[in-house]
């Protein structure tokens, strides 16, 4: 059945991630990943996979959060829809993060309202354990965040995300939905169909 739903395969997301990892590589340098899940866990797999040290033969630990829109979950009020994110899964004691490049991952970039949540919540997370450490040290050992997003709908976004946080994407598109290979029961029609509108 034809409907308005645009295709990614496996493959067109692989090799944006590849593309997109050369910059991030260059300019960001990651020591670890944060995965938001679910949508965020196959593109951080991949994305480790590029920014592996060809040196060192070194891969980066992927640490994984899962936040959900409220919209998407039953008994939701309607003051709440689209507003407030639920934390389904948080890191554990964020000293773990403390002193490092910390990549946060995920498919999509819709209304920016997950991203936002989680860039500003991680930062309060750091803040605070910065604390137990003597004054002179906090800086060299707050945690400085980018973003990667597979796809970034160009439409108005309910936030910005804060200041001075690096925003990497694997493609602008227009504001359609997308359909990822990891949601589909049946792999070979999501490709028969992403072949055809190709
Ligand atoms: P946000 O509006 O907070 O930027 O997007 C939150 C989440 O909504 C995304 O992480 C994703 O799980 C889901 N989402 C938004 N747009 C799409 C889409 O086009 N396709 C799919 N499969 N999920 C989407």
């Amino acid at each position: 059945m034809a409907d308005d739903h645009v295709r990614c395969t496996y493959n067109d997301i692989h090799k944006l991630i590849a593309k997109a990892s050369e910059r991030i590589q260059s300019e960001f340098k990651p020591d670890v990943i944060i995965a938001i899940g679910g949508g965020g866990f196959f593109p951080a797999r991949v994305m480790r996979t590029f920014l592996k040290d060809p040196a060192t033969k070194r891969n980066i630990p992927i640490q994984a959060i899962g936040l959900s829109l409220y919209e998407s979950l039953p008994g939701t009020t309607e003051e709440q829809l689209g507003q407030t994110v639920l934390r389904t899964q948080w890191l554990g004691p964020s000293k773990a993060l403390l002193g490092r490049r910390a990549l946060i991952v995920d498919e999509v970039d819709d209304s920016r309202t997950t991203l936002h949540y989680a860039v500003t919540e991680l930062q309060k997370d750091v803040e605070t354990e910065l604390l137990a450490l003597p004054e002179a040290e906090r800086d060299a050992a707050r945690t400085q965040f980018a973003v990667f997003v597979v796809h970034n709908k160009l439409k108005p976004k309910a936030h910005d995300l804060p200041k001075g946080i690096p925003y990497y994407t694997g493609a602008e598109v227009d504001d359609v939905w997308l359909d990822y290979p990891w949601e589909m029961k049946d792999i070979d029609d999501h490709d028969r169909k992403a072949a055809m509108a190709k």
